[in-house]
């Protein structure tokens, strides 16, 4: 009697079918067994890769604001109270004057020297 033979194929079989299971769940973020996965604000990202995916953006988004407002707070002169004209003047290159996730303009006042994105969810930054 080989009964070993049959024991392997089906914990072969019950194997992978768990294994195809966790990738489904996984790349649907859960709604598929019913689960509530984090939504963003702009509706971006509907699968656990994806939301990953967008949160690497905008961090990318934090970091392109912050290296703008460096650059803006250098280019201004804190004597005569004036900022640069333009974000353009920063000379960062167009990379960082756009939002990395919705691709968006970064909005700057010259009176004021303030940045900032207007890529719903990223109002804070
Ligand atoms: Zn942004």
């Amino acid at each position: 009697m080989r009964r070993t033979q049959g024991n392997s194929l089906v914990g072969m079989l019950v194997a992978v079918a768990i294994l195809i299971l966790a990738t489904v769940f996984f790349v649907t973020g859960g709604k598929f067994m019913g689960g509530q996965s984090t939504a963003r604000a702009d509706g971006k990202g509907e699968t656990i890769i994806g939301q990953s995916m967008y949160r690497g953006k905008d961090a990318k988004c934090i970091s392109n604001i912050g290296q703008v407002r460096s650059s803006i707070s250098i280019n201004s002169d804190p004597v005569e109270n004036t900022y640069p004209q333009s974000i353009e003047e920063t000379r960062l290159g167009q990379d960082f004057y756009k939002c990395p996730v919705g691709g968006e303009p970064y909005e700057y006042d010259p009176t004021t020297g303030k940045v900032r994105c207007v890529h719903k969810g990223h109002e804070k930054y």
